[in-house]
């Protein structure tokens, strides 16, 4: 018998027991749960086409349901950030001006690599240690700009590149340690 052979003999079979097909393989789904949950999972590989359309025909067909699950979901968890963007509209876009306005602010000044360097005397303002010529160094914030911190030469220091990335986005404690060299 060649497979198509087979095949068609096979849909005979099933359209005439559906019944009794359907029941013995629901019967042996339920006796090999980890054996089918296997077969599932290589079949879902080998068809991720498939897969696809069934997933888009499902949500296409569940719309209504799918969107209360979501909305369920999102006042179950304020405190997920994008959920609470979801919620918050208006607070977000308020919050999101802000911070545009914050980053134009930031660069209204080109600020000079080597002036730095120069106004610190090569000094890394994070170890306080020099920077050597082999030594990788960053223009390096005071106030980080994450911070409301500006990026112009009263907020900038020349730092390691190693001091520069253990720092983050924290504020330096006591006095800033920079010369208060004013762009002129
Ligand atoms: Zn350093």
């Amino acid at each position: 018998m060649t497979p198509e052979e087979l095949r068609v003999k096979n849909r005979a079979y099933y359209l005439a027991h559906t019944e009794r097909v359907r029941a013995d393989s629901r019967a042996w789904r339920l006796a090999h749960p980890d054996k089918y949950r296997a077969m599932q999972k290589a079949w879902r590989k080998d068809h991720p086409e498939l897969v696809r359309q069934n997933n888009r025909a499902y949500r296409l067909a569940h719309l209504e349901k799918l969107r209360a699950y979501g909305l369920a979901w999102r006042l179950a968890h304020p405190e997920h950030p994008r959920e609470w963007r979801h919620a918050h509209p208006a607070q977000v876009s308020a919050h999101d001006a802000k911070k545009r306005a914050r980053k134009r602010d930031a660069f209204v000044e080109r600020v000079d690599r080597m002036r730095v360097f120069q106004q610190h005397k090569g000094i890394c303002g994070i170890c306080r240690r020099k920077i050597t010529a082999r030594q990788k160094w960053h223009v390096d914030h005071v106030f980080p700009l994450a911070r409301g911190g500006t990026h112009t030469y009263d907020n900038a220091q020349p730092a390691h590149d190693k001091c520069n990335l253990s720092k983050g986005a924290k504020i330096p404690k006591g006095q800033p340690t920079l010369f208060q060299v004013k762009a002129s």
